[in-house]
Parts: C-alpha cells; structure tokens; sequence
C-alpha cells in the first residue's frame, strides 16, 4: 500500500462566504473620545508597547508584549468575558484587533472591517468593500484578512481583491481607494498594512497561482504611490523604474535563469505578511515568500539562488532602496516562505554582552534565526522542531540541503511541509524573559514532481503533485492516522542560547497566534477552542476559557479607564482548516466569527453558535467505471481538494461535497463546476481547465465517497 503522497496536507484555498452586520450591546458610553485614530510615528513609537493596540504587532517591533500587568498570574483566575461581536462569518478569522482612542477597529472574512467601542463591543459602523466573490479562488488560503493599520484619523485596509483603501476613521467612508495590483492576475491581499511617517506599506500574496511579489509604499493622504521594490526581476531582467532596480543589478538577477516557469509565471515571492519599521536604522523589513511554482526544476531549471524568494530584506523606509537580505532558503523548492512574524529586539549579543538590535524570525522552514538589523549579519540559526531537509546551517547560514529533499517523481516524505513548521499565526516576544513565543507545527508533507505539470494562468500550480498514488478506497482509519502525524506545540524558545526553555504540546496541529504580558503571562487560543493564560517563565497553565470556536489569530491587550481587557478574533476556516479540518468536528455555521473580549471579574457568555444540519445521505446510486472514478480522484485532487477537503471529505467551511445536492443531477453538476453559475457565490467555473468528461469523472469520484464513508461507517457500527 503506498499513502505516501495520502498523507500529504497540502495548502489550501477557496470558495463561498457569508458576511454581514450585526448590531450587539447598548450604545457606545458617553465619555467616548471625540478623536478617531489620532496616531502618528511618533505615538506608535511612543506608546508601545502601553495601553492601546496601535499597530498589528502592538508596535512597530511587533513583540506582542504589552507592559500591562492588571492581569497577571495572581490576577487571571477572574478573568472572564465582558463583550462579545459577531463577525458574521463562516470562513477565516484571522485579525488582531487594532485599539486606539477607546475605538476598536478589526477585519474579517472579505476584507470586512469593524469600528466598535472597545469597553462595550458596541457597533460604531462597519465596512464592506464589496467584493466580487468570484475573486475567492485566487486566495490559497481562504478570503482572510488579518487587520488594519491606522494613522491621522484614517484607517487602512488591504482588500482581497489587491485595493487598497483608506476610510475615515470617525465614519468608515472611503477617503480613497487604489488598485495595487494587476487585478487580470492571481493576486490577493491578506496581510495587515503598516504606517510609518505617513507611508502605508502594503505586499500582497498569489505565490501558489502564479505572481511576481512586491511591496509598495503609498501615501497615506493621497493614495498615491510612493516606491515599490519587487522581490524578483522581470523576465527580461531589465530595470522597472522601481526601487528595487539597482538591488537586482547588483545581486538579484544573477541568481536567476533565463528559462523556466518564473519567466512567464511571474515567480512568487510575494510579501504577504511580516513588515516591520526598524526607526533607529530607518529602515523596513519585510519577509518574502516562496517561489512560483514552488517546484525549482520547473521554475528555473538553471538552479539558482532565485532572489529574494524566502528572504529576509531591509530597505531605506523614505526610498524603498535596497540596504540588506539574508536569504533563508535558497533556490526554494517547498513554499518555504520567509514571511512569518519579524521582531525586533535588543538581545545581549555584542561585544562583551553589550545590547545588540536584533531581527528574530522562525520561518517555515525550521530554523529560529537571529540576524543583525542594521547589517543583516547572520548570527544564529537553529531549528526549533524535526525537520528532514536540511542538515544545519554553515556559517553564514545557508542550510546544509539533504539531497533527497530535492525531489523527482518519487515522493519525499518531508518536515516541515508546506504548511511550514510556522505558519501567519503570530509569535511573541517577551523582553523581560528573554524568550521568543512560537507556535509551532510538525506537519510532514509528501513532495514529489508532478510530470503533467503545464501553466494554468490564475489556478493552483505548484510544480507538485496533490495527487499520485492516493488509493481510491482509502482503508478506515488512515485519516487518524495522518492527523496523529500532525503535531502542533507552543515552544518559548531562548533566542540566546538557541534552545528550548519549555514547551507545550497540543491536542492538534493548528495552534494559534501569541501575546505576552508584563503580568507574566502568554495567552493563546487553539483550534479546539481553547483560549488559555500560561505562565510566561514556565509554561505553567493558569487559565483557559472555552471560546466556542476556532482561535487562531493574535490576541490583543489594552487598558479603558483603568481596566485591562485581554481580545481575541475567532473563527473557523483558513488554510489548515480547509485543507486538514476534517477531525475539528467543525460544523456548518455562519456565527461563529466572533471578536470575544474579556477583562477581571467579568462573568458574560459566549453566545452557542447557530449551526446548520447537513443531510449526510447520498445523492446518487455509484457511476462510472475504477478507472472513471480514479482520473476523477486526480482532477478532485489537483483542482478541487484545496478549498473541499482531501478525499472530498470537507471541514464544513466550504461545501462538503459527498453530500451537495449537485452531486445527484449531472447537469446542475456541469452548470456549476464547468461552467461556472455560482461563481457570485466563489464557486468559479472549471470549463477552461476540465473537460465535460473530466467534469463527470469528478462527480463519479465525489458520489464514489459518498458511497464509501456511509459503507465505513456502517462496517464500524457494526
Ligand atoms: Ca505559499
């Protein structure tokens, strides 16, 4: 029996949403601020890490430490609920709220933002960008969106459809509105924008469809474009008038092939997540993504270093030039993106213990790296969880490659996989301590080279293969199986010493954002539901709460009125929910996106969420012949899996497709997956990828499933 490639999770994407408002709690109290988002540099500098949320990382290092100490580890035990918002959302919730002038303002599922009194989770306005949902099928990982970015009565939001939009503060309205992309491309924005001296900063992501990443400064007034520095050259590897063009002349573009994939696919690299403001060295940095198609054979055979895919880049924040990068994986070959959390700290790593500004990121690839900020240096790198593809690090940090990690057409068993061994979920850092909060993953995935690969413009096409050798009846229990191989853990990490100081192993694999407080404590939600208070020293659990839901965002901390409030964004969907959900027991529910906020002696509930029974019966008797049904597999796998589920077997957050009502009518199949009548609703059509028959062959395939998980469930019962 060979599961090899079975037991791959893959990355994922998709479809269908629901968004709306909804209006809780009494009206915003009466000693509310008249100032909206009255920030600027200097405040964020100022203030953090203090009592509000002024950037996405709670500052501009982004360490998620808040000097609050009103909850503390003698305190937390009467840490209870005082608000709850509904979302409105089914999909993925992945933002850390933003709390400046008593006003909260937070995203959801479709670039959904929300202003909302941030004592009494009292609705102030909300906006819809209104977005075309057919745009879904760009996003790889669900229509998330992780926050917003404030600065002088503005609020900015990065759209999933590539605008980027700045609103009033005081009202939502659109100040201004710009398209940062080439909207004929796979591009999507997740990412939370950053201001610094009046430059919004904004990437954007499409690294698994086929794009040429970038970062782009705009002018917070304006709208206007400032600078753009691209992460990888044109195909022509000529001068763009960007940037970026004197960093390619002088080290980008001869890391690069002239032949391959990237010349007409764009090559990935996109900065989707990680941008920090480094103020004493004047300068951003910002993590890059994997390389497109991820596969390096069929993106540039030449084999080179491909930068600045998975790298680390700093540049001058007035004229986006280029000062430094430090390259963590090479010639990418995994979507190893380098774009998880940066942070800035000062580490006693200089002559003779003397502080030193350092830059810490735990990128997917497996090793926690300690770099110089004002040079790039290379310090340290060391991994922090299993990993089988690399055998160190040299000295100046370049991995020390297993070839075998560089796979042909037999599968490689590989940690980290894609998903990375640390994905968007944010990590912490508390200076007092000295330790780095990770939350972690050891989620092995079977690389192998697909040799039908082709160029399928605005669709998955990694250069890998999803689909080969997954027997089609899969035998019962292989599904426990492959999650017990999944791992997820909290590790406080010693930056320092390059180790472990303690660790705590989850129940899943999928474990959430961090913050951490001067009270001594780190907080972090789970997807079980779990939102729980550790001891920041130790790992001790102090508290927990059961948030009814999903919680995988960053939590966020304030104070009003002399009251701490501890927040978190809650949610189902996401990649890994997509694509690995199916033991979550996630249930079909349009409630349960939630902001939950809590503070001392508060004693509210969360409300249950609504959901929606599903009728698990089949739809159709069986059709098709073996070999029908397994060319249907392989197209399920290679078009379909990522947003419904591995084996058609879905989270509950898209579709379940065993049990649609489509399944048991071949044309109502047909108008929806070839050509596409669903599409407002995210379910584009396929017809200019799946022939009619390849069509049916799928259908023949997902009733095939229906058949079996009823059959197995019976043989169980039994
Ligand atoms: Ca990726």
């Amino acid at each position: 029996m060979s599961l090899k490639v079975g037991l791959s999770t893959v990355a994922g994407i998709c479809l269908l949403g629901l968004a709306a408002c909804s209006a809780p709690q009494e009206a915003t109290n009466d000693s509310a601020s008249d100032k909206f988002a009255d920030v600027d540099t200097q405040r964020i500098i100022d203030a953090s890490p203090a009592a509000e949320w002024l950037s996405y990382g709670g500052g501009y290092d982004e360490k998620r430490h808040s000097s609050l100490t009103q909850i503390n580890r003698e305190t937390v035990s009467t840490l209870g609920v005082a608000w709850t918002y509904d979302l409105a959302t089914n999909r993925g919730v992945e933002a850390t709220p933003i709390v400046v002038d008593r006003t909260m303002y937070v995203t959801s599922a479709w670039s959904h933002v929300y202003a909302l009194d941030a004592a009494t989770g009292a609705e102030l306005w909300t906006y819809d960008p209104a977005v075309d949902k057919s745009v879904g099928v760009k996003a790889c990982c669900d229509v998330v969106n992780r926050g917003v970015a404030v600065y002088e009565g503005k609020v900015f939001v990065g759209v999933i459809d590539g605008r980027l939009e700045a609103l009033d503060a005081k009202t939502g309205a659109v100040v201004w509105s710009k398209v940062t992309v080439d909207q004929s491309k796979p591009y999507t924005i997740t990412g939370a924008p950053r201001v610094v001296d009046g430059l919004v900063l904004i990437g954007n992501g499409g690294a698994e469809l086929g794009v040429r990443g970038y970062l782009s400064a705009y002018n917070a007034e304006t709208g206007d474009l400032v600078w753009r520095f691209y992460t990888v050259p044109n195909p022509e590897k000529q001068p763009d008038g960007a940037a970026s063009d004197a960093a390619f002349q002088s080290v980008g573009n001869i890391t690069w092939g002239d032949e391959g994939a990237w010349v007409t696919d764009g090559g990935g690299g996109t900065v989707w997540d990680s941008i920090v403001y480094d103020a004493p060295n004047q300068q951003i940095i910002f993590g890059v993504g994997n390389g497109s198609p991820w596969n390096q054979k069929v993106r540039d055979p030449a084999g080179g270093d491909n930068l600045f895919l998975s790298s680390i880049v700093a540049v001058d924040v007035k004229t986006g030039t280029y000062k430094w990068h430090f390259q963590t994986t090479p010639g990418d070959n995994w979507d190893y993106t380098a774009t998880q959390s940066i942070i800035l700290a000062e580490l006693p790593l200089g002559e003779n213990g003397a502080n030193r500004r350092v830059v810490m990121q735990a990128p997917k690839n497996g090793f926690f790296y300690v770099l110089d900020a004002e040079t790039g240096e290379f310090l340290s790198g060391t991994p922090f969880v299993p990993m089988n593809w690399a055998q160190g690090l040299d000295e100046n940090g370049r991995p020390i490659e297993i070839a075998d990690a560089r796979y042909g057409e037999v599968p490689y068993l590989q940690l980290p996989g894609p998903v990375g061994a640390h994905n968007w979920q944010p990590m912490a850092f508390n200076p007092e301590e000295k330790l780095a909060y990770i939350p972690a993953h050891e989620i092995p995935q079977a690389y192998s080279f697909d040799p039908r690969w082709a160029i399928k413009p605005t669709k998955w096409n990694t250069g890998t293969d999803f689909s080969a050798e997954i027997p089609l009846d899969i035998p019962p229990g292989v599904m426990k199986f492959i999650r017990a191989s999944h791992k997820g853990r909290l590790i406080a990490w010693d930056p320092i010493s390059q180790a472990p100081r303690w660790i705590v192993e989850h129940k899943n694999a999928w474990n959430g954002g961090v913050l951490s407080t001067a009270g001594g404590l780190v907080f972090q939600g789970t997807m079980e539901g779990d939102f729980t208070a550790y001891n920041a020293a130790n790992g001790d659990k102090i508290w927990s709460h059961a948030l009814k839901s999903g919680a995988a965002s960053g939590p966020g901390t304030y104070e009003i009125d002399g009251e701490q409030y501890v927040t978190i964004t809650t949610g189902w969907g996401s990649l890994y929910s997509l694509v690995a959900g199916y033991d979550y027991d996630v249930k079909v529910s349009p409630t349960v996106g939630k902001v939950v906020t809590f503070k001392l002696g508060a004693n509210g509930t969360i409300p249950a969420a609504d959901f929606i029974p599903i009728d698990r019966s089949v739809k159709a008797e069986r059709f098709g012949t073996d070999q029908q049904i397994q060319d249907g597999l392989v197209h399920f796998s290679r078009n379909c899996m990522v947003c419904h589920g591995p084996f058609a077997i879905s989270s509950g957050v898209l579709p379940d497709l065993r049990w649609s009502d489509y399944s048991g009518n071949a044309d109502a199949w047909q108008a929806v997956v070839h050509e596409g009548v669903l599409s407002d609703a995210g379910m584009i059509g396929f017809g200019d990828l799946l022939s009619v028959e390849e069509v049916e062959a799928i259908r023949a395939y997902v009733v095939a499933q229906a058949h079996n998980t009823l059959d197995q469930e019976a043989a169980a019962s039994r």
